[in-house]
């Protein structure tokens, strides 16, 4: 239990209820619902900062100096979106963001703990899900079974309809 108040207890729906653990406890930190989650249960979130950034090699025109590149992606019109389109093009190319990726933690935004709402699509997405995830190892079958898995097994549709 956390000494913070207003800590989320667990909800009938909440995040921490899954498909595949009891109905009534929070599968990361066992809490019952009604309870209070634990205090270091992975569904009670906080909000932060994070500033990403990705070091992009771009063509500009030659005469372009510093000021004029640092205005253009600055200050000027160019929206920030069309950096979606640079990053998107590395993506599409199968390589991956993170050789030029860099994160830094600025600052706590809202330090109150908070559960995020499950999405209505959550159940069915998650219980398919967890039911793949829990599915028990195949084994290949025993001899004897092999051999009536085998055995002709007569098609219904051919059946005579006498
Ligand atoms: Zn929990």
């Amino acid at each position: 239990m956390s000494n913070i108040p207003d800590w989320p207890l667990v909800l009938p729906n909440d995040y921490g209820i899954r498909p595949a653990g009891a109905p009534d406890a929070c599968f990361y930190c066992n809490s019952k619902v009604g309870q209070p989650h634990g205090a270091e249960c992975t569904v009670v979130d906080k909000k932060v900062r994070v500033r990403f950034s990705f070091d992009l090699e771009l063509s500009v025109p030659h005469w372009w100096t510093p000021a004029d590149i640092e205005y253009h992606y600055g200050q000027s019109s160019w929206c920030a979106n069309n950096a979606m389109d640079h990053l998107q093009e590395i993506v599409d190319s199968d390589d991956c963001l993170c050789s030029i990726f860099n994160s830094a933690f600025i600052e706590v935004t809202d330090n109150t703990p908070f559960v995020e709402p499950r999405p209505e699509s959550w159940d069915a997405d998650n219980k398919a899900q967890d039911i793949k995830d829990n599915l028990p190892r195949w084994e290949p079958p025993p001899m004897a079974l092999m051999m009536l898995i085998t055995e002709e097994v007569p098609d219904p549709e051919d059946k005579d309809e006498d």
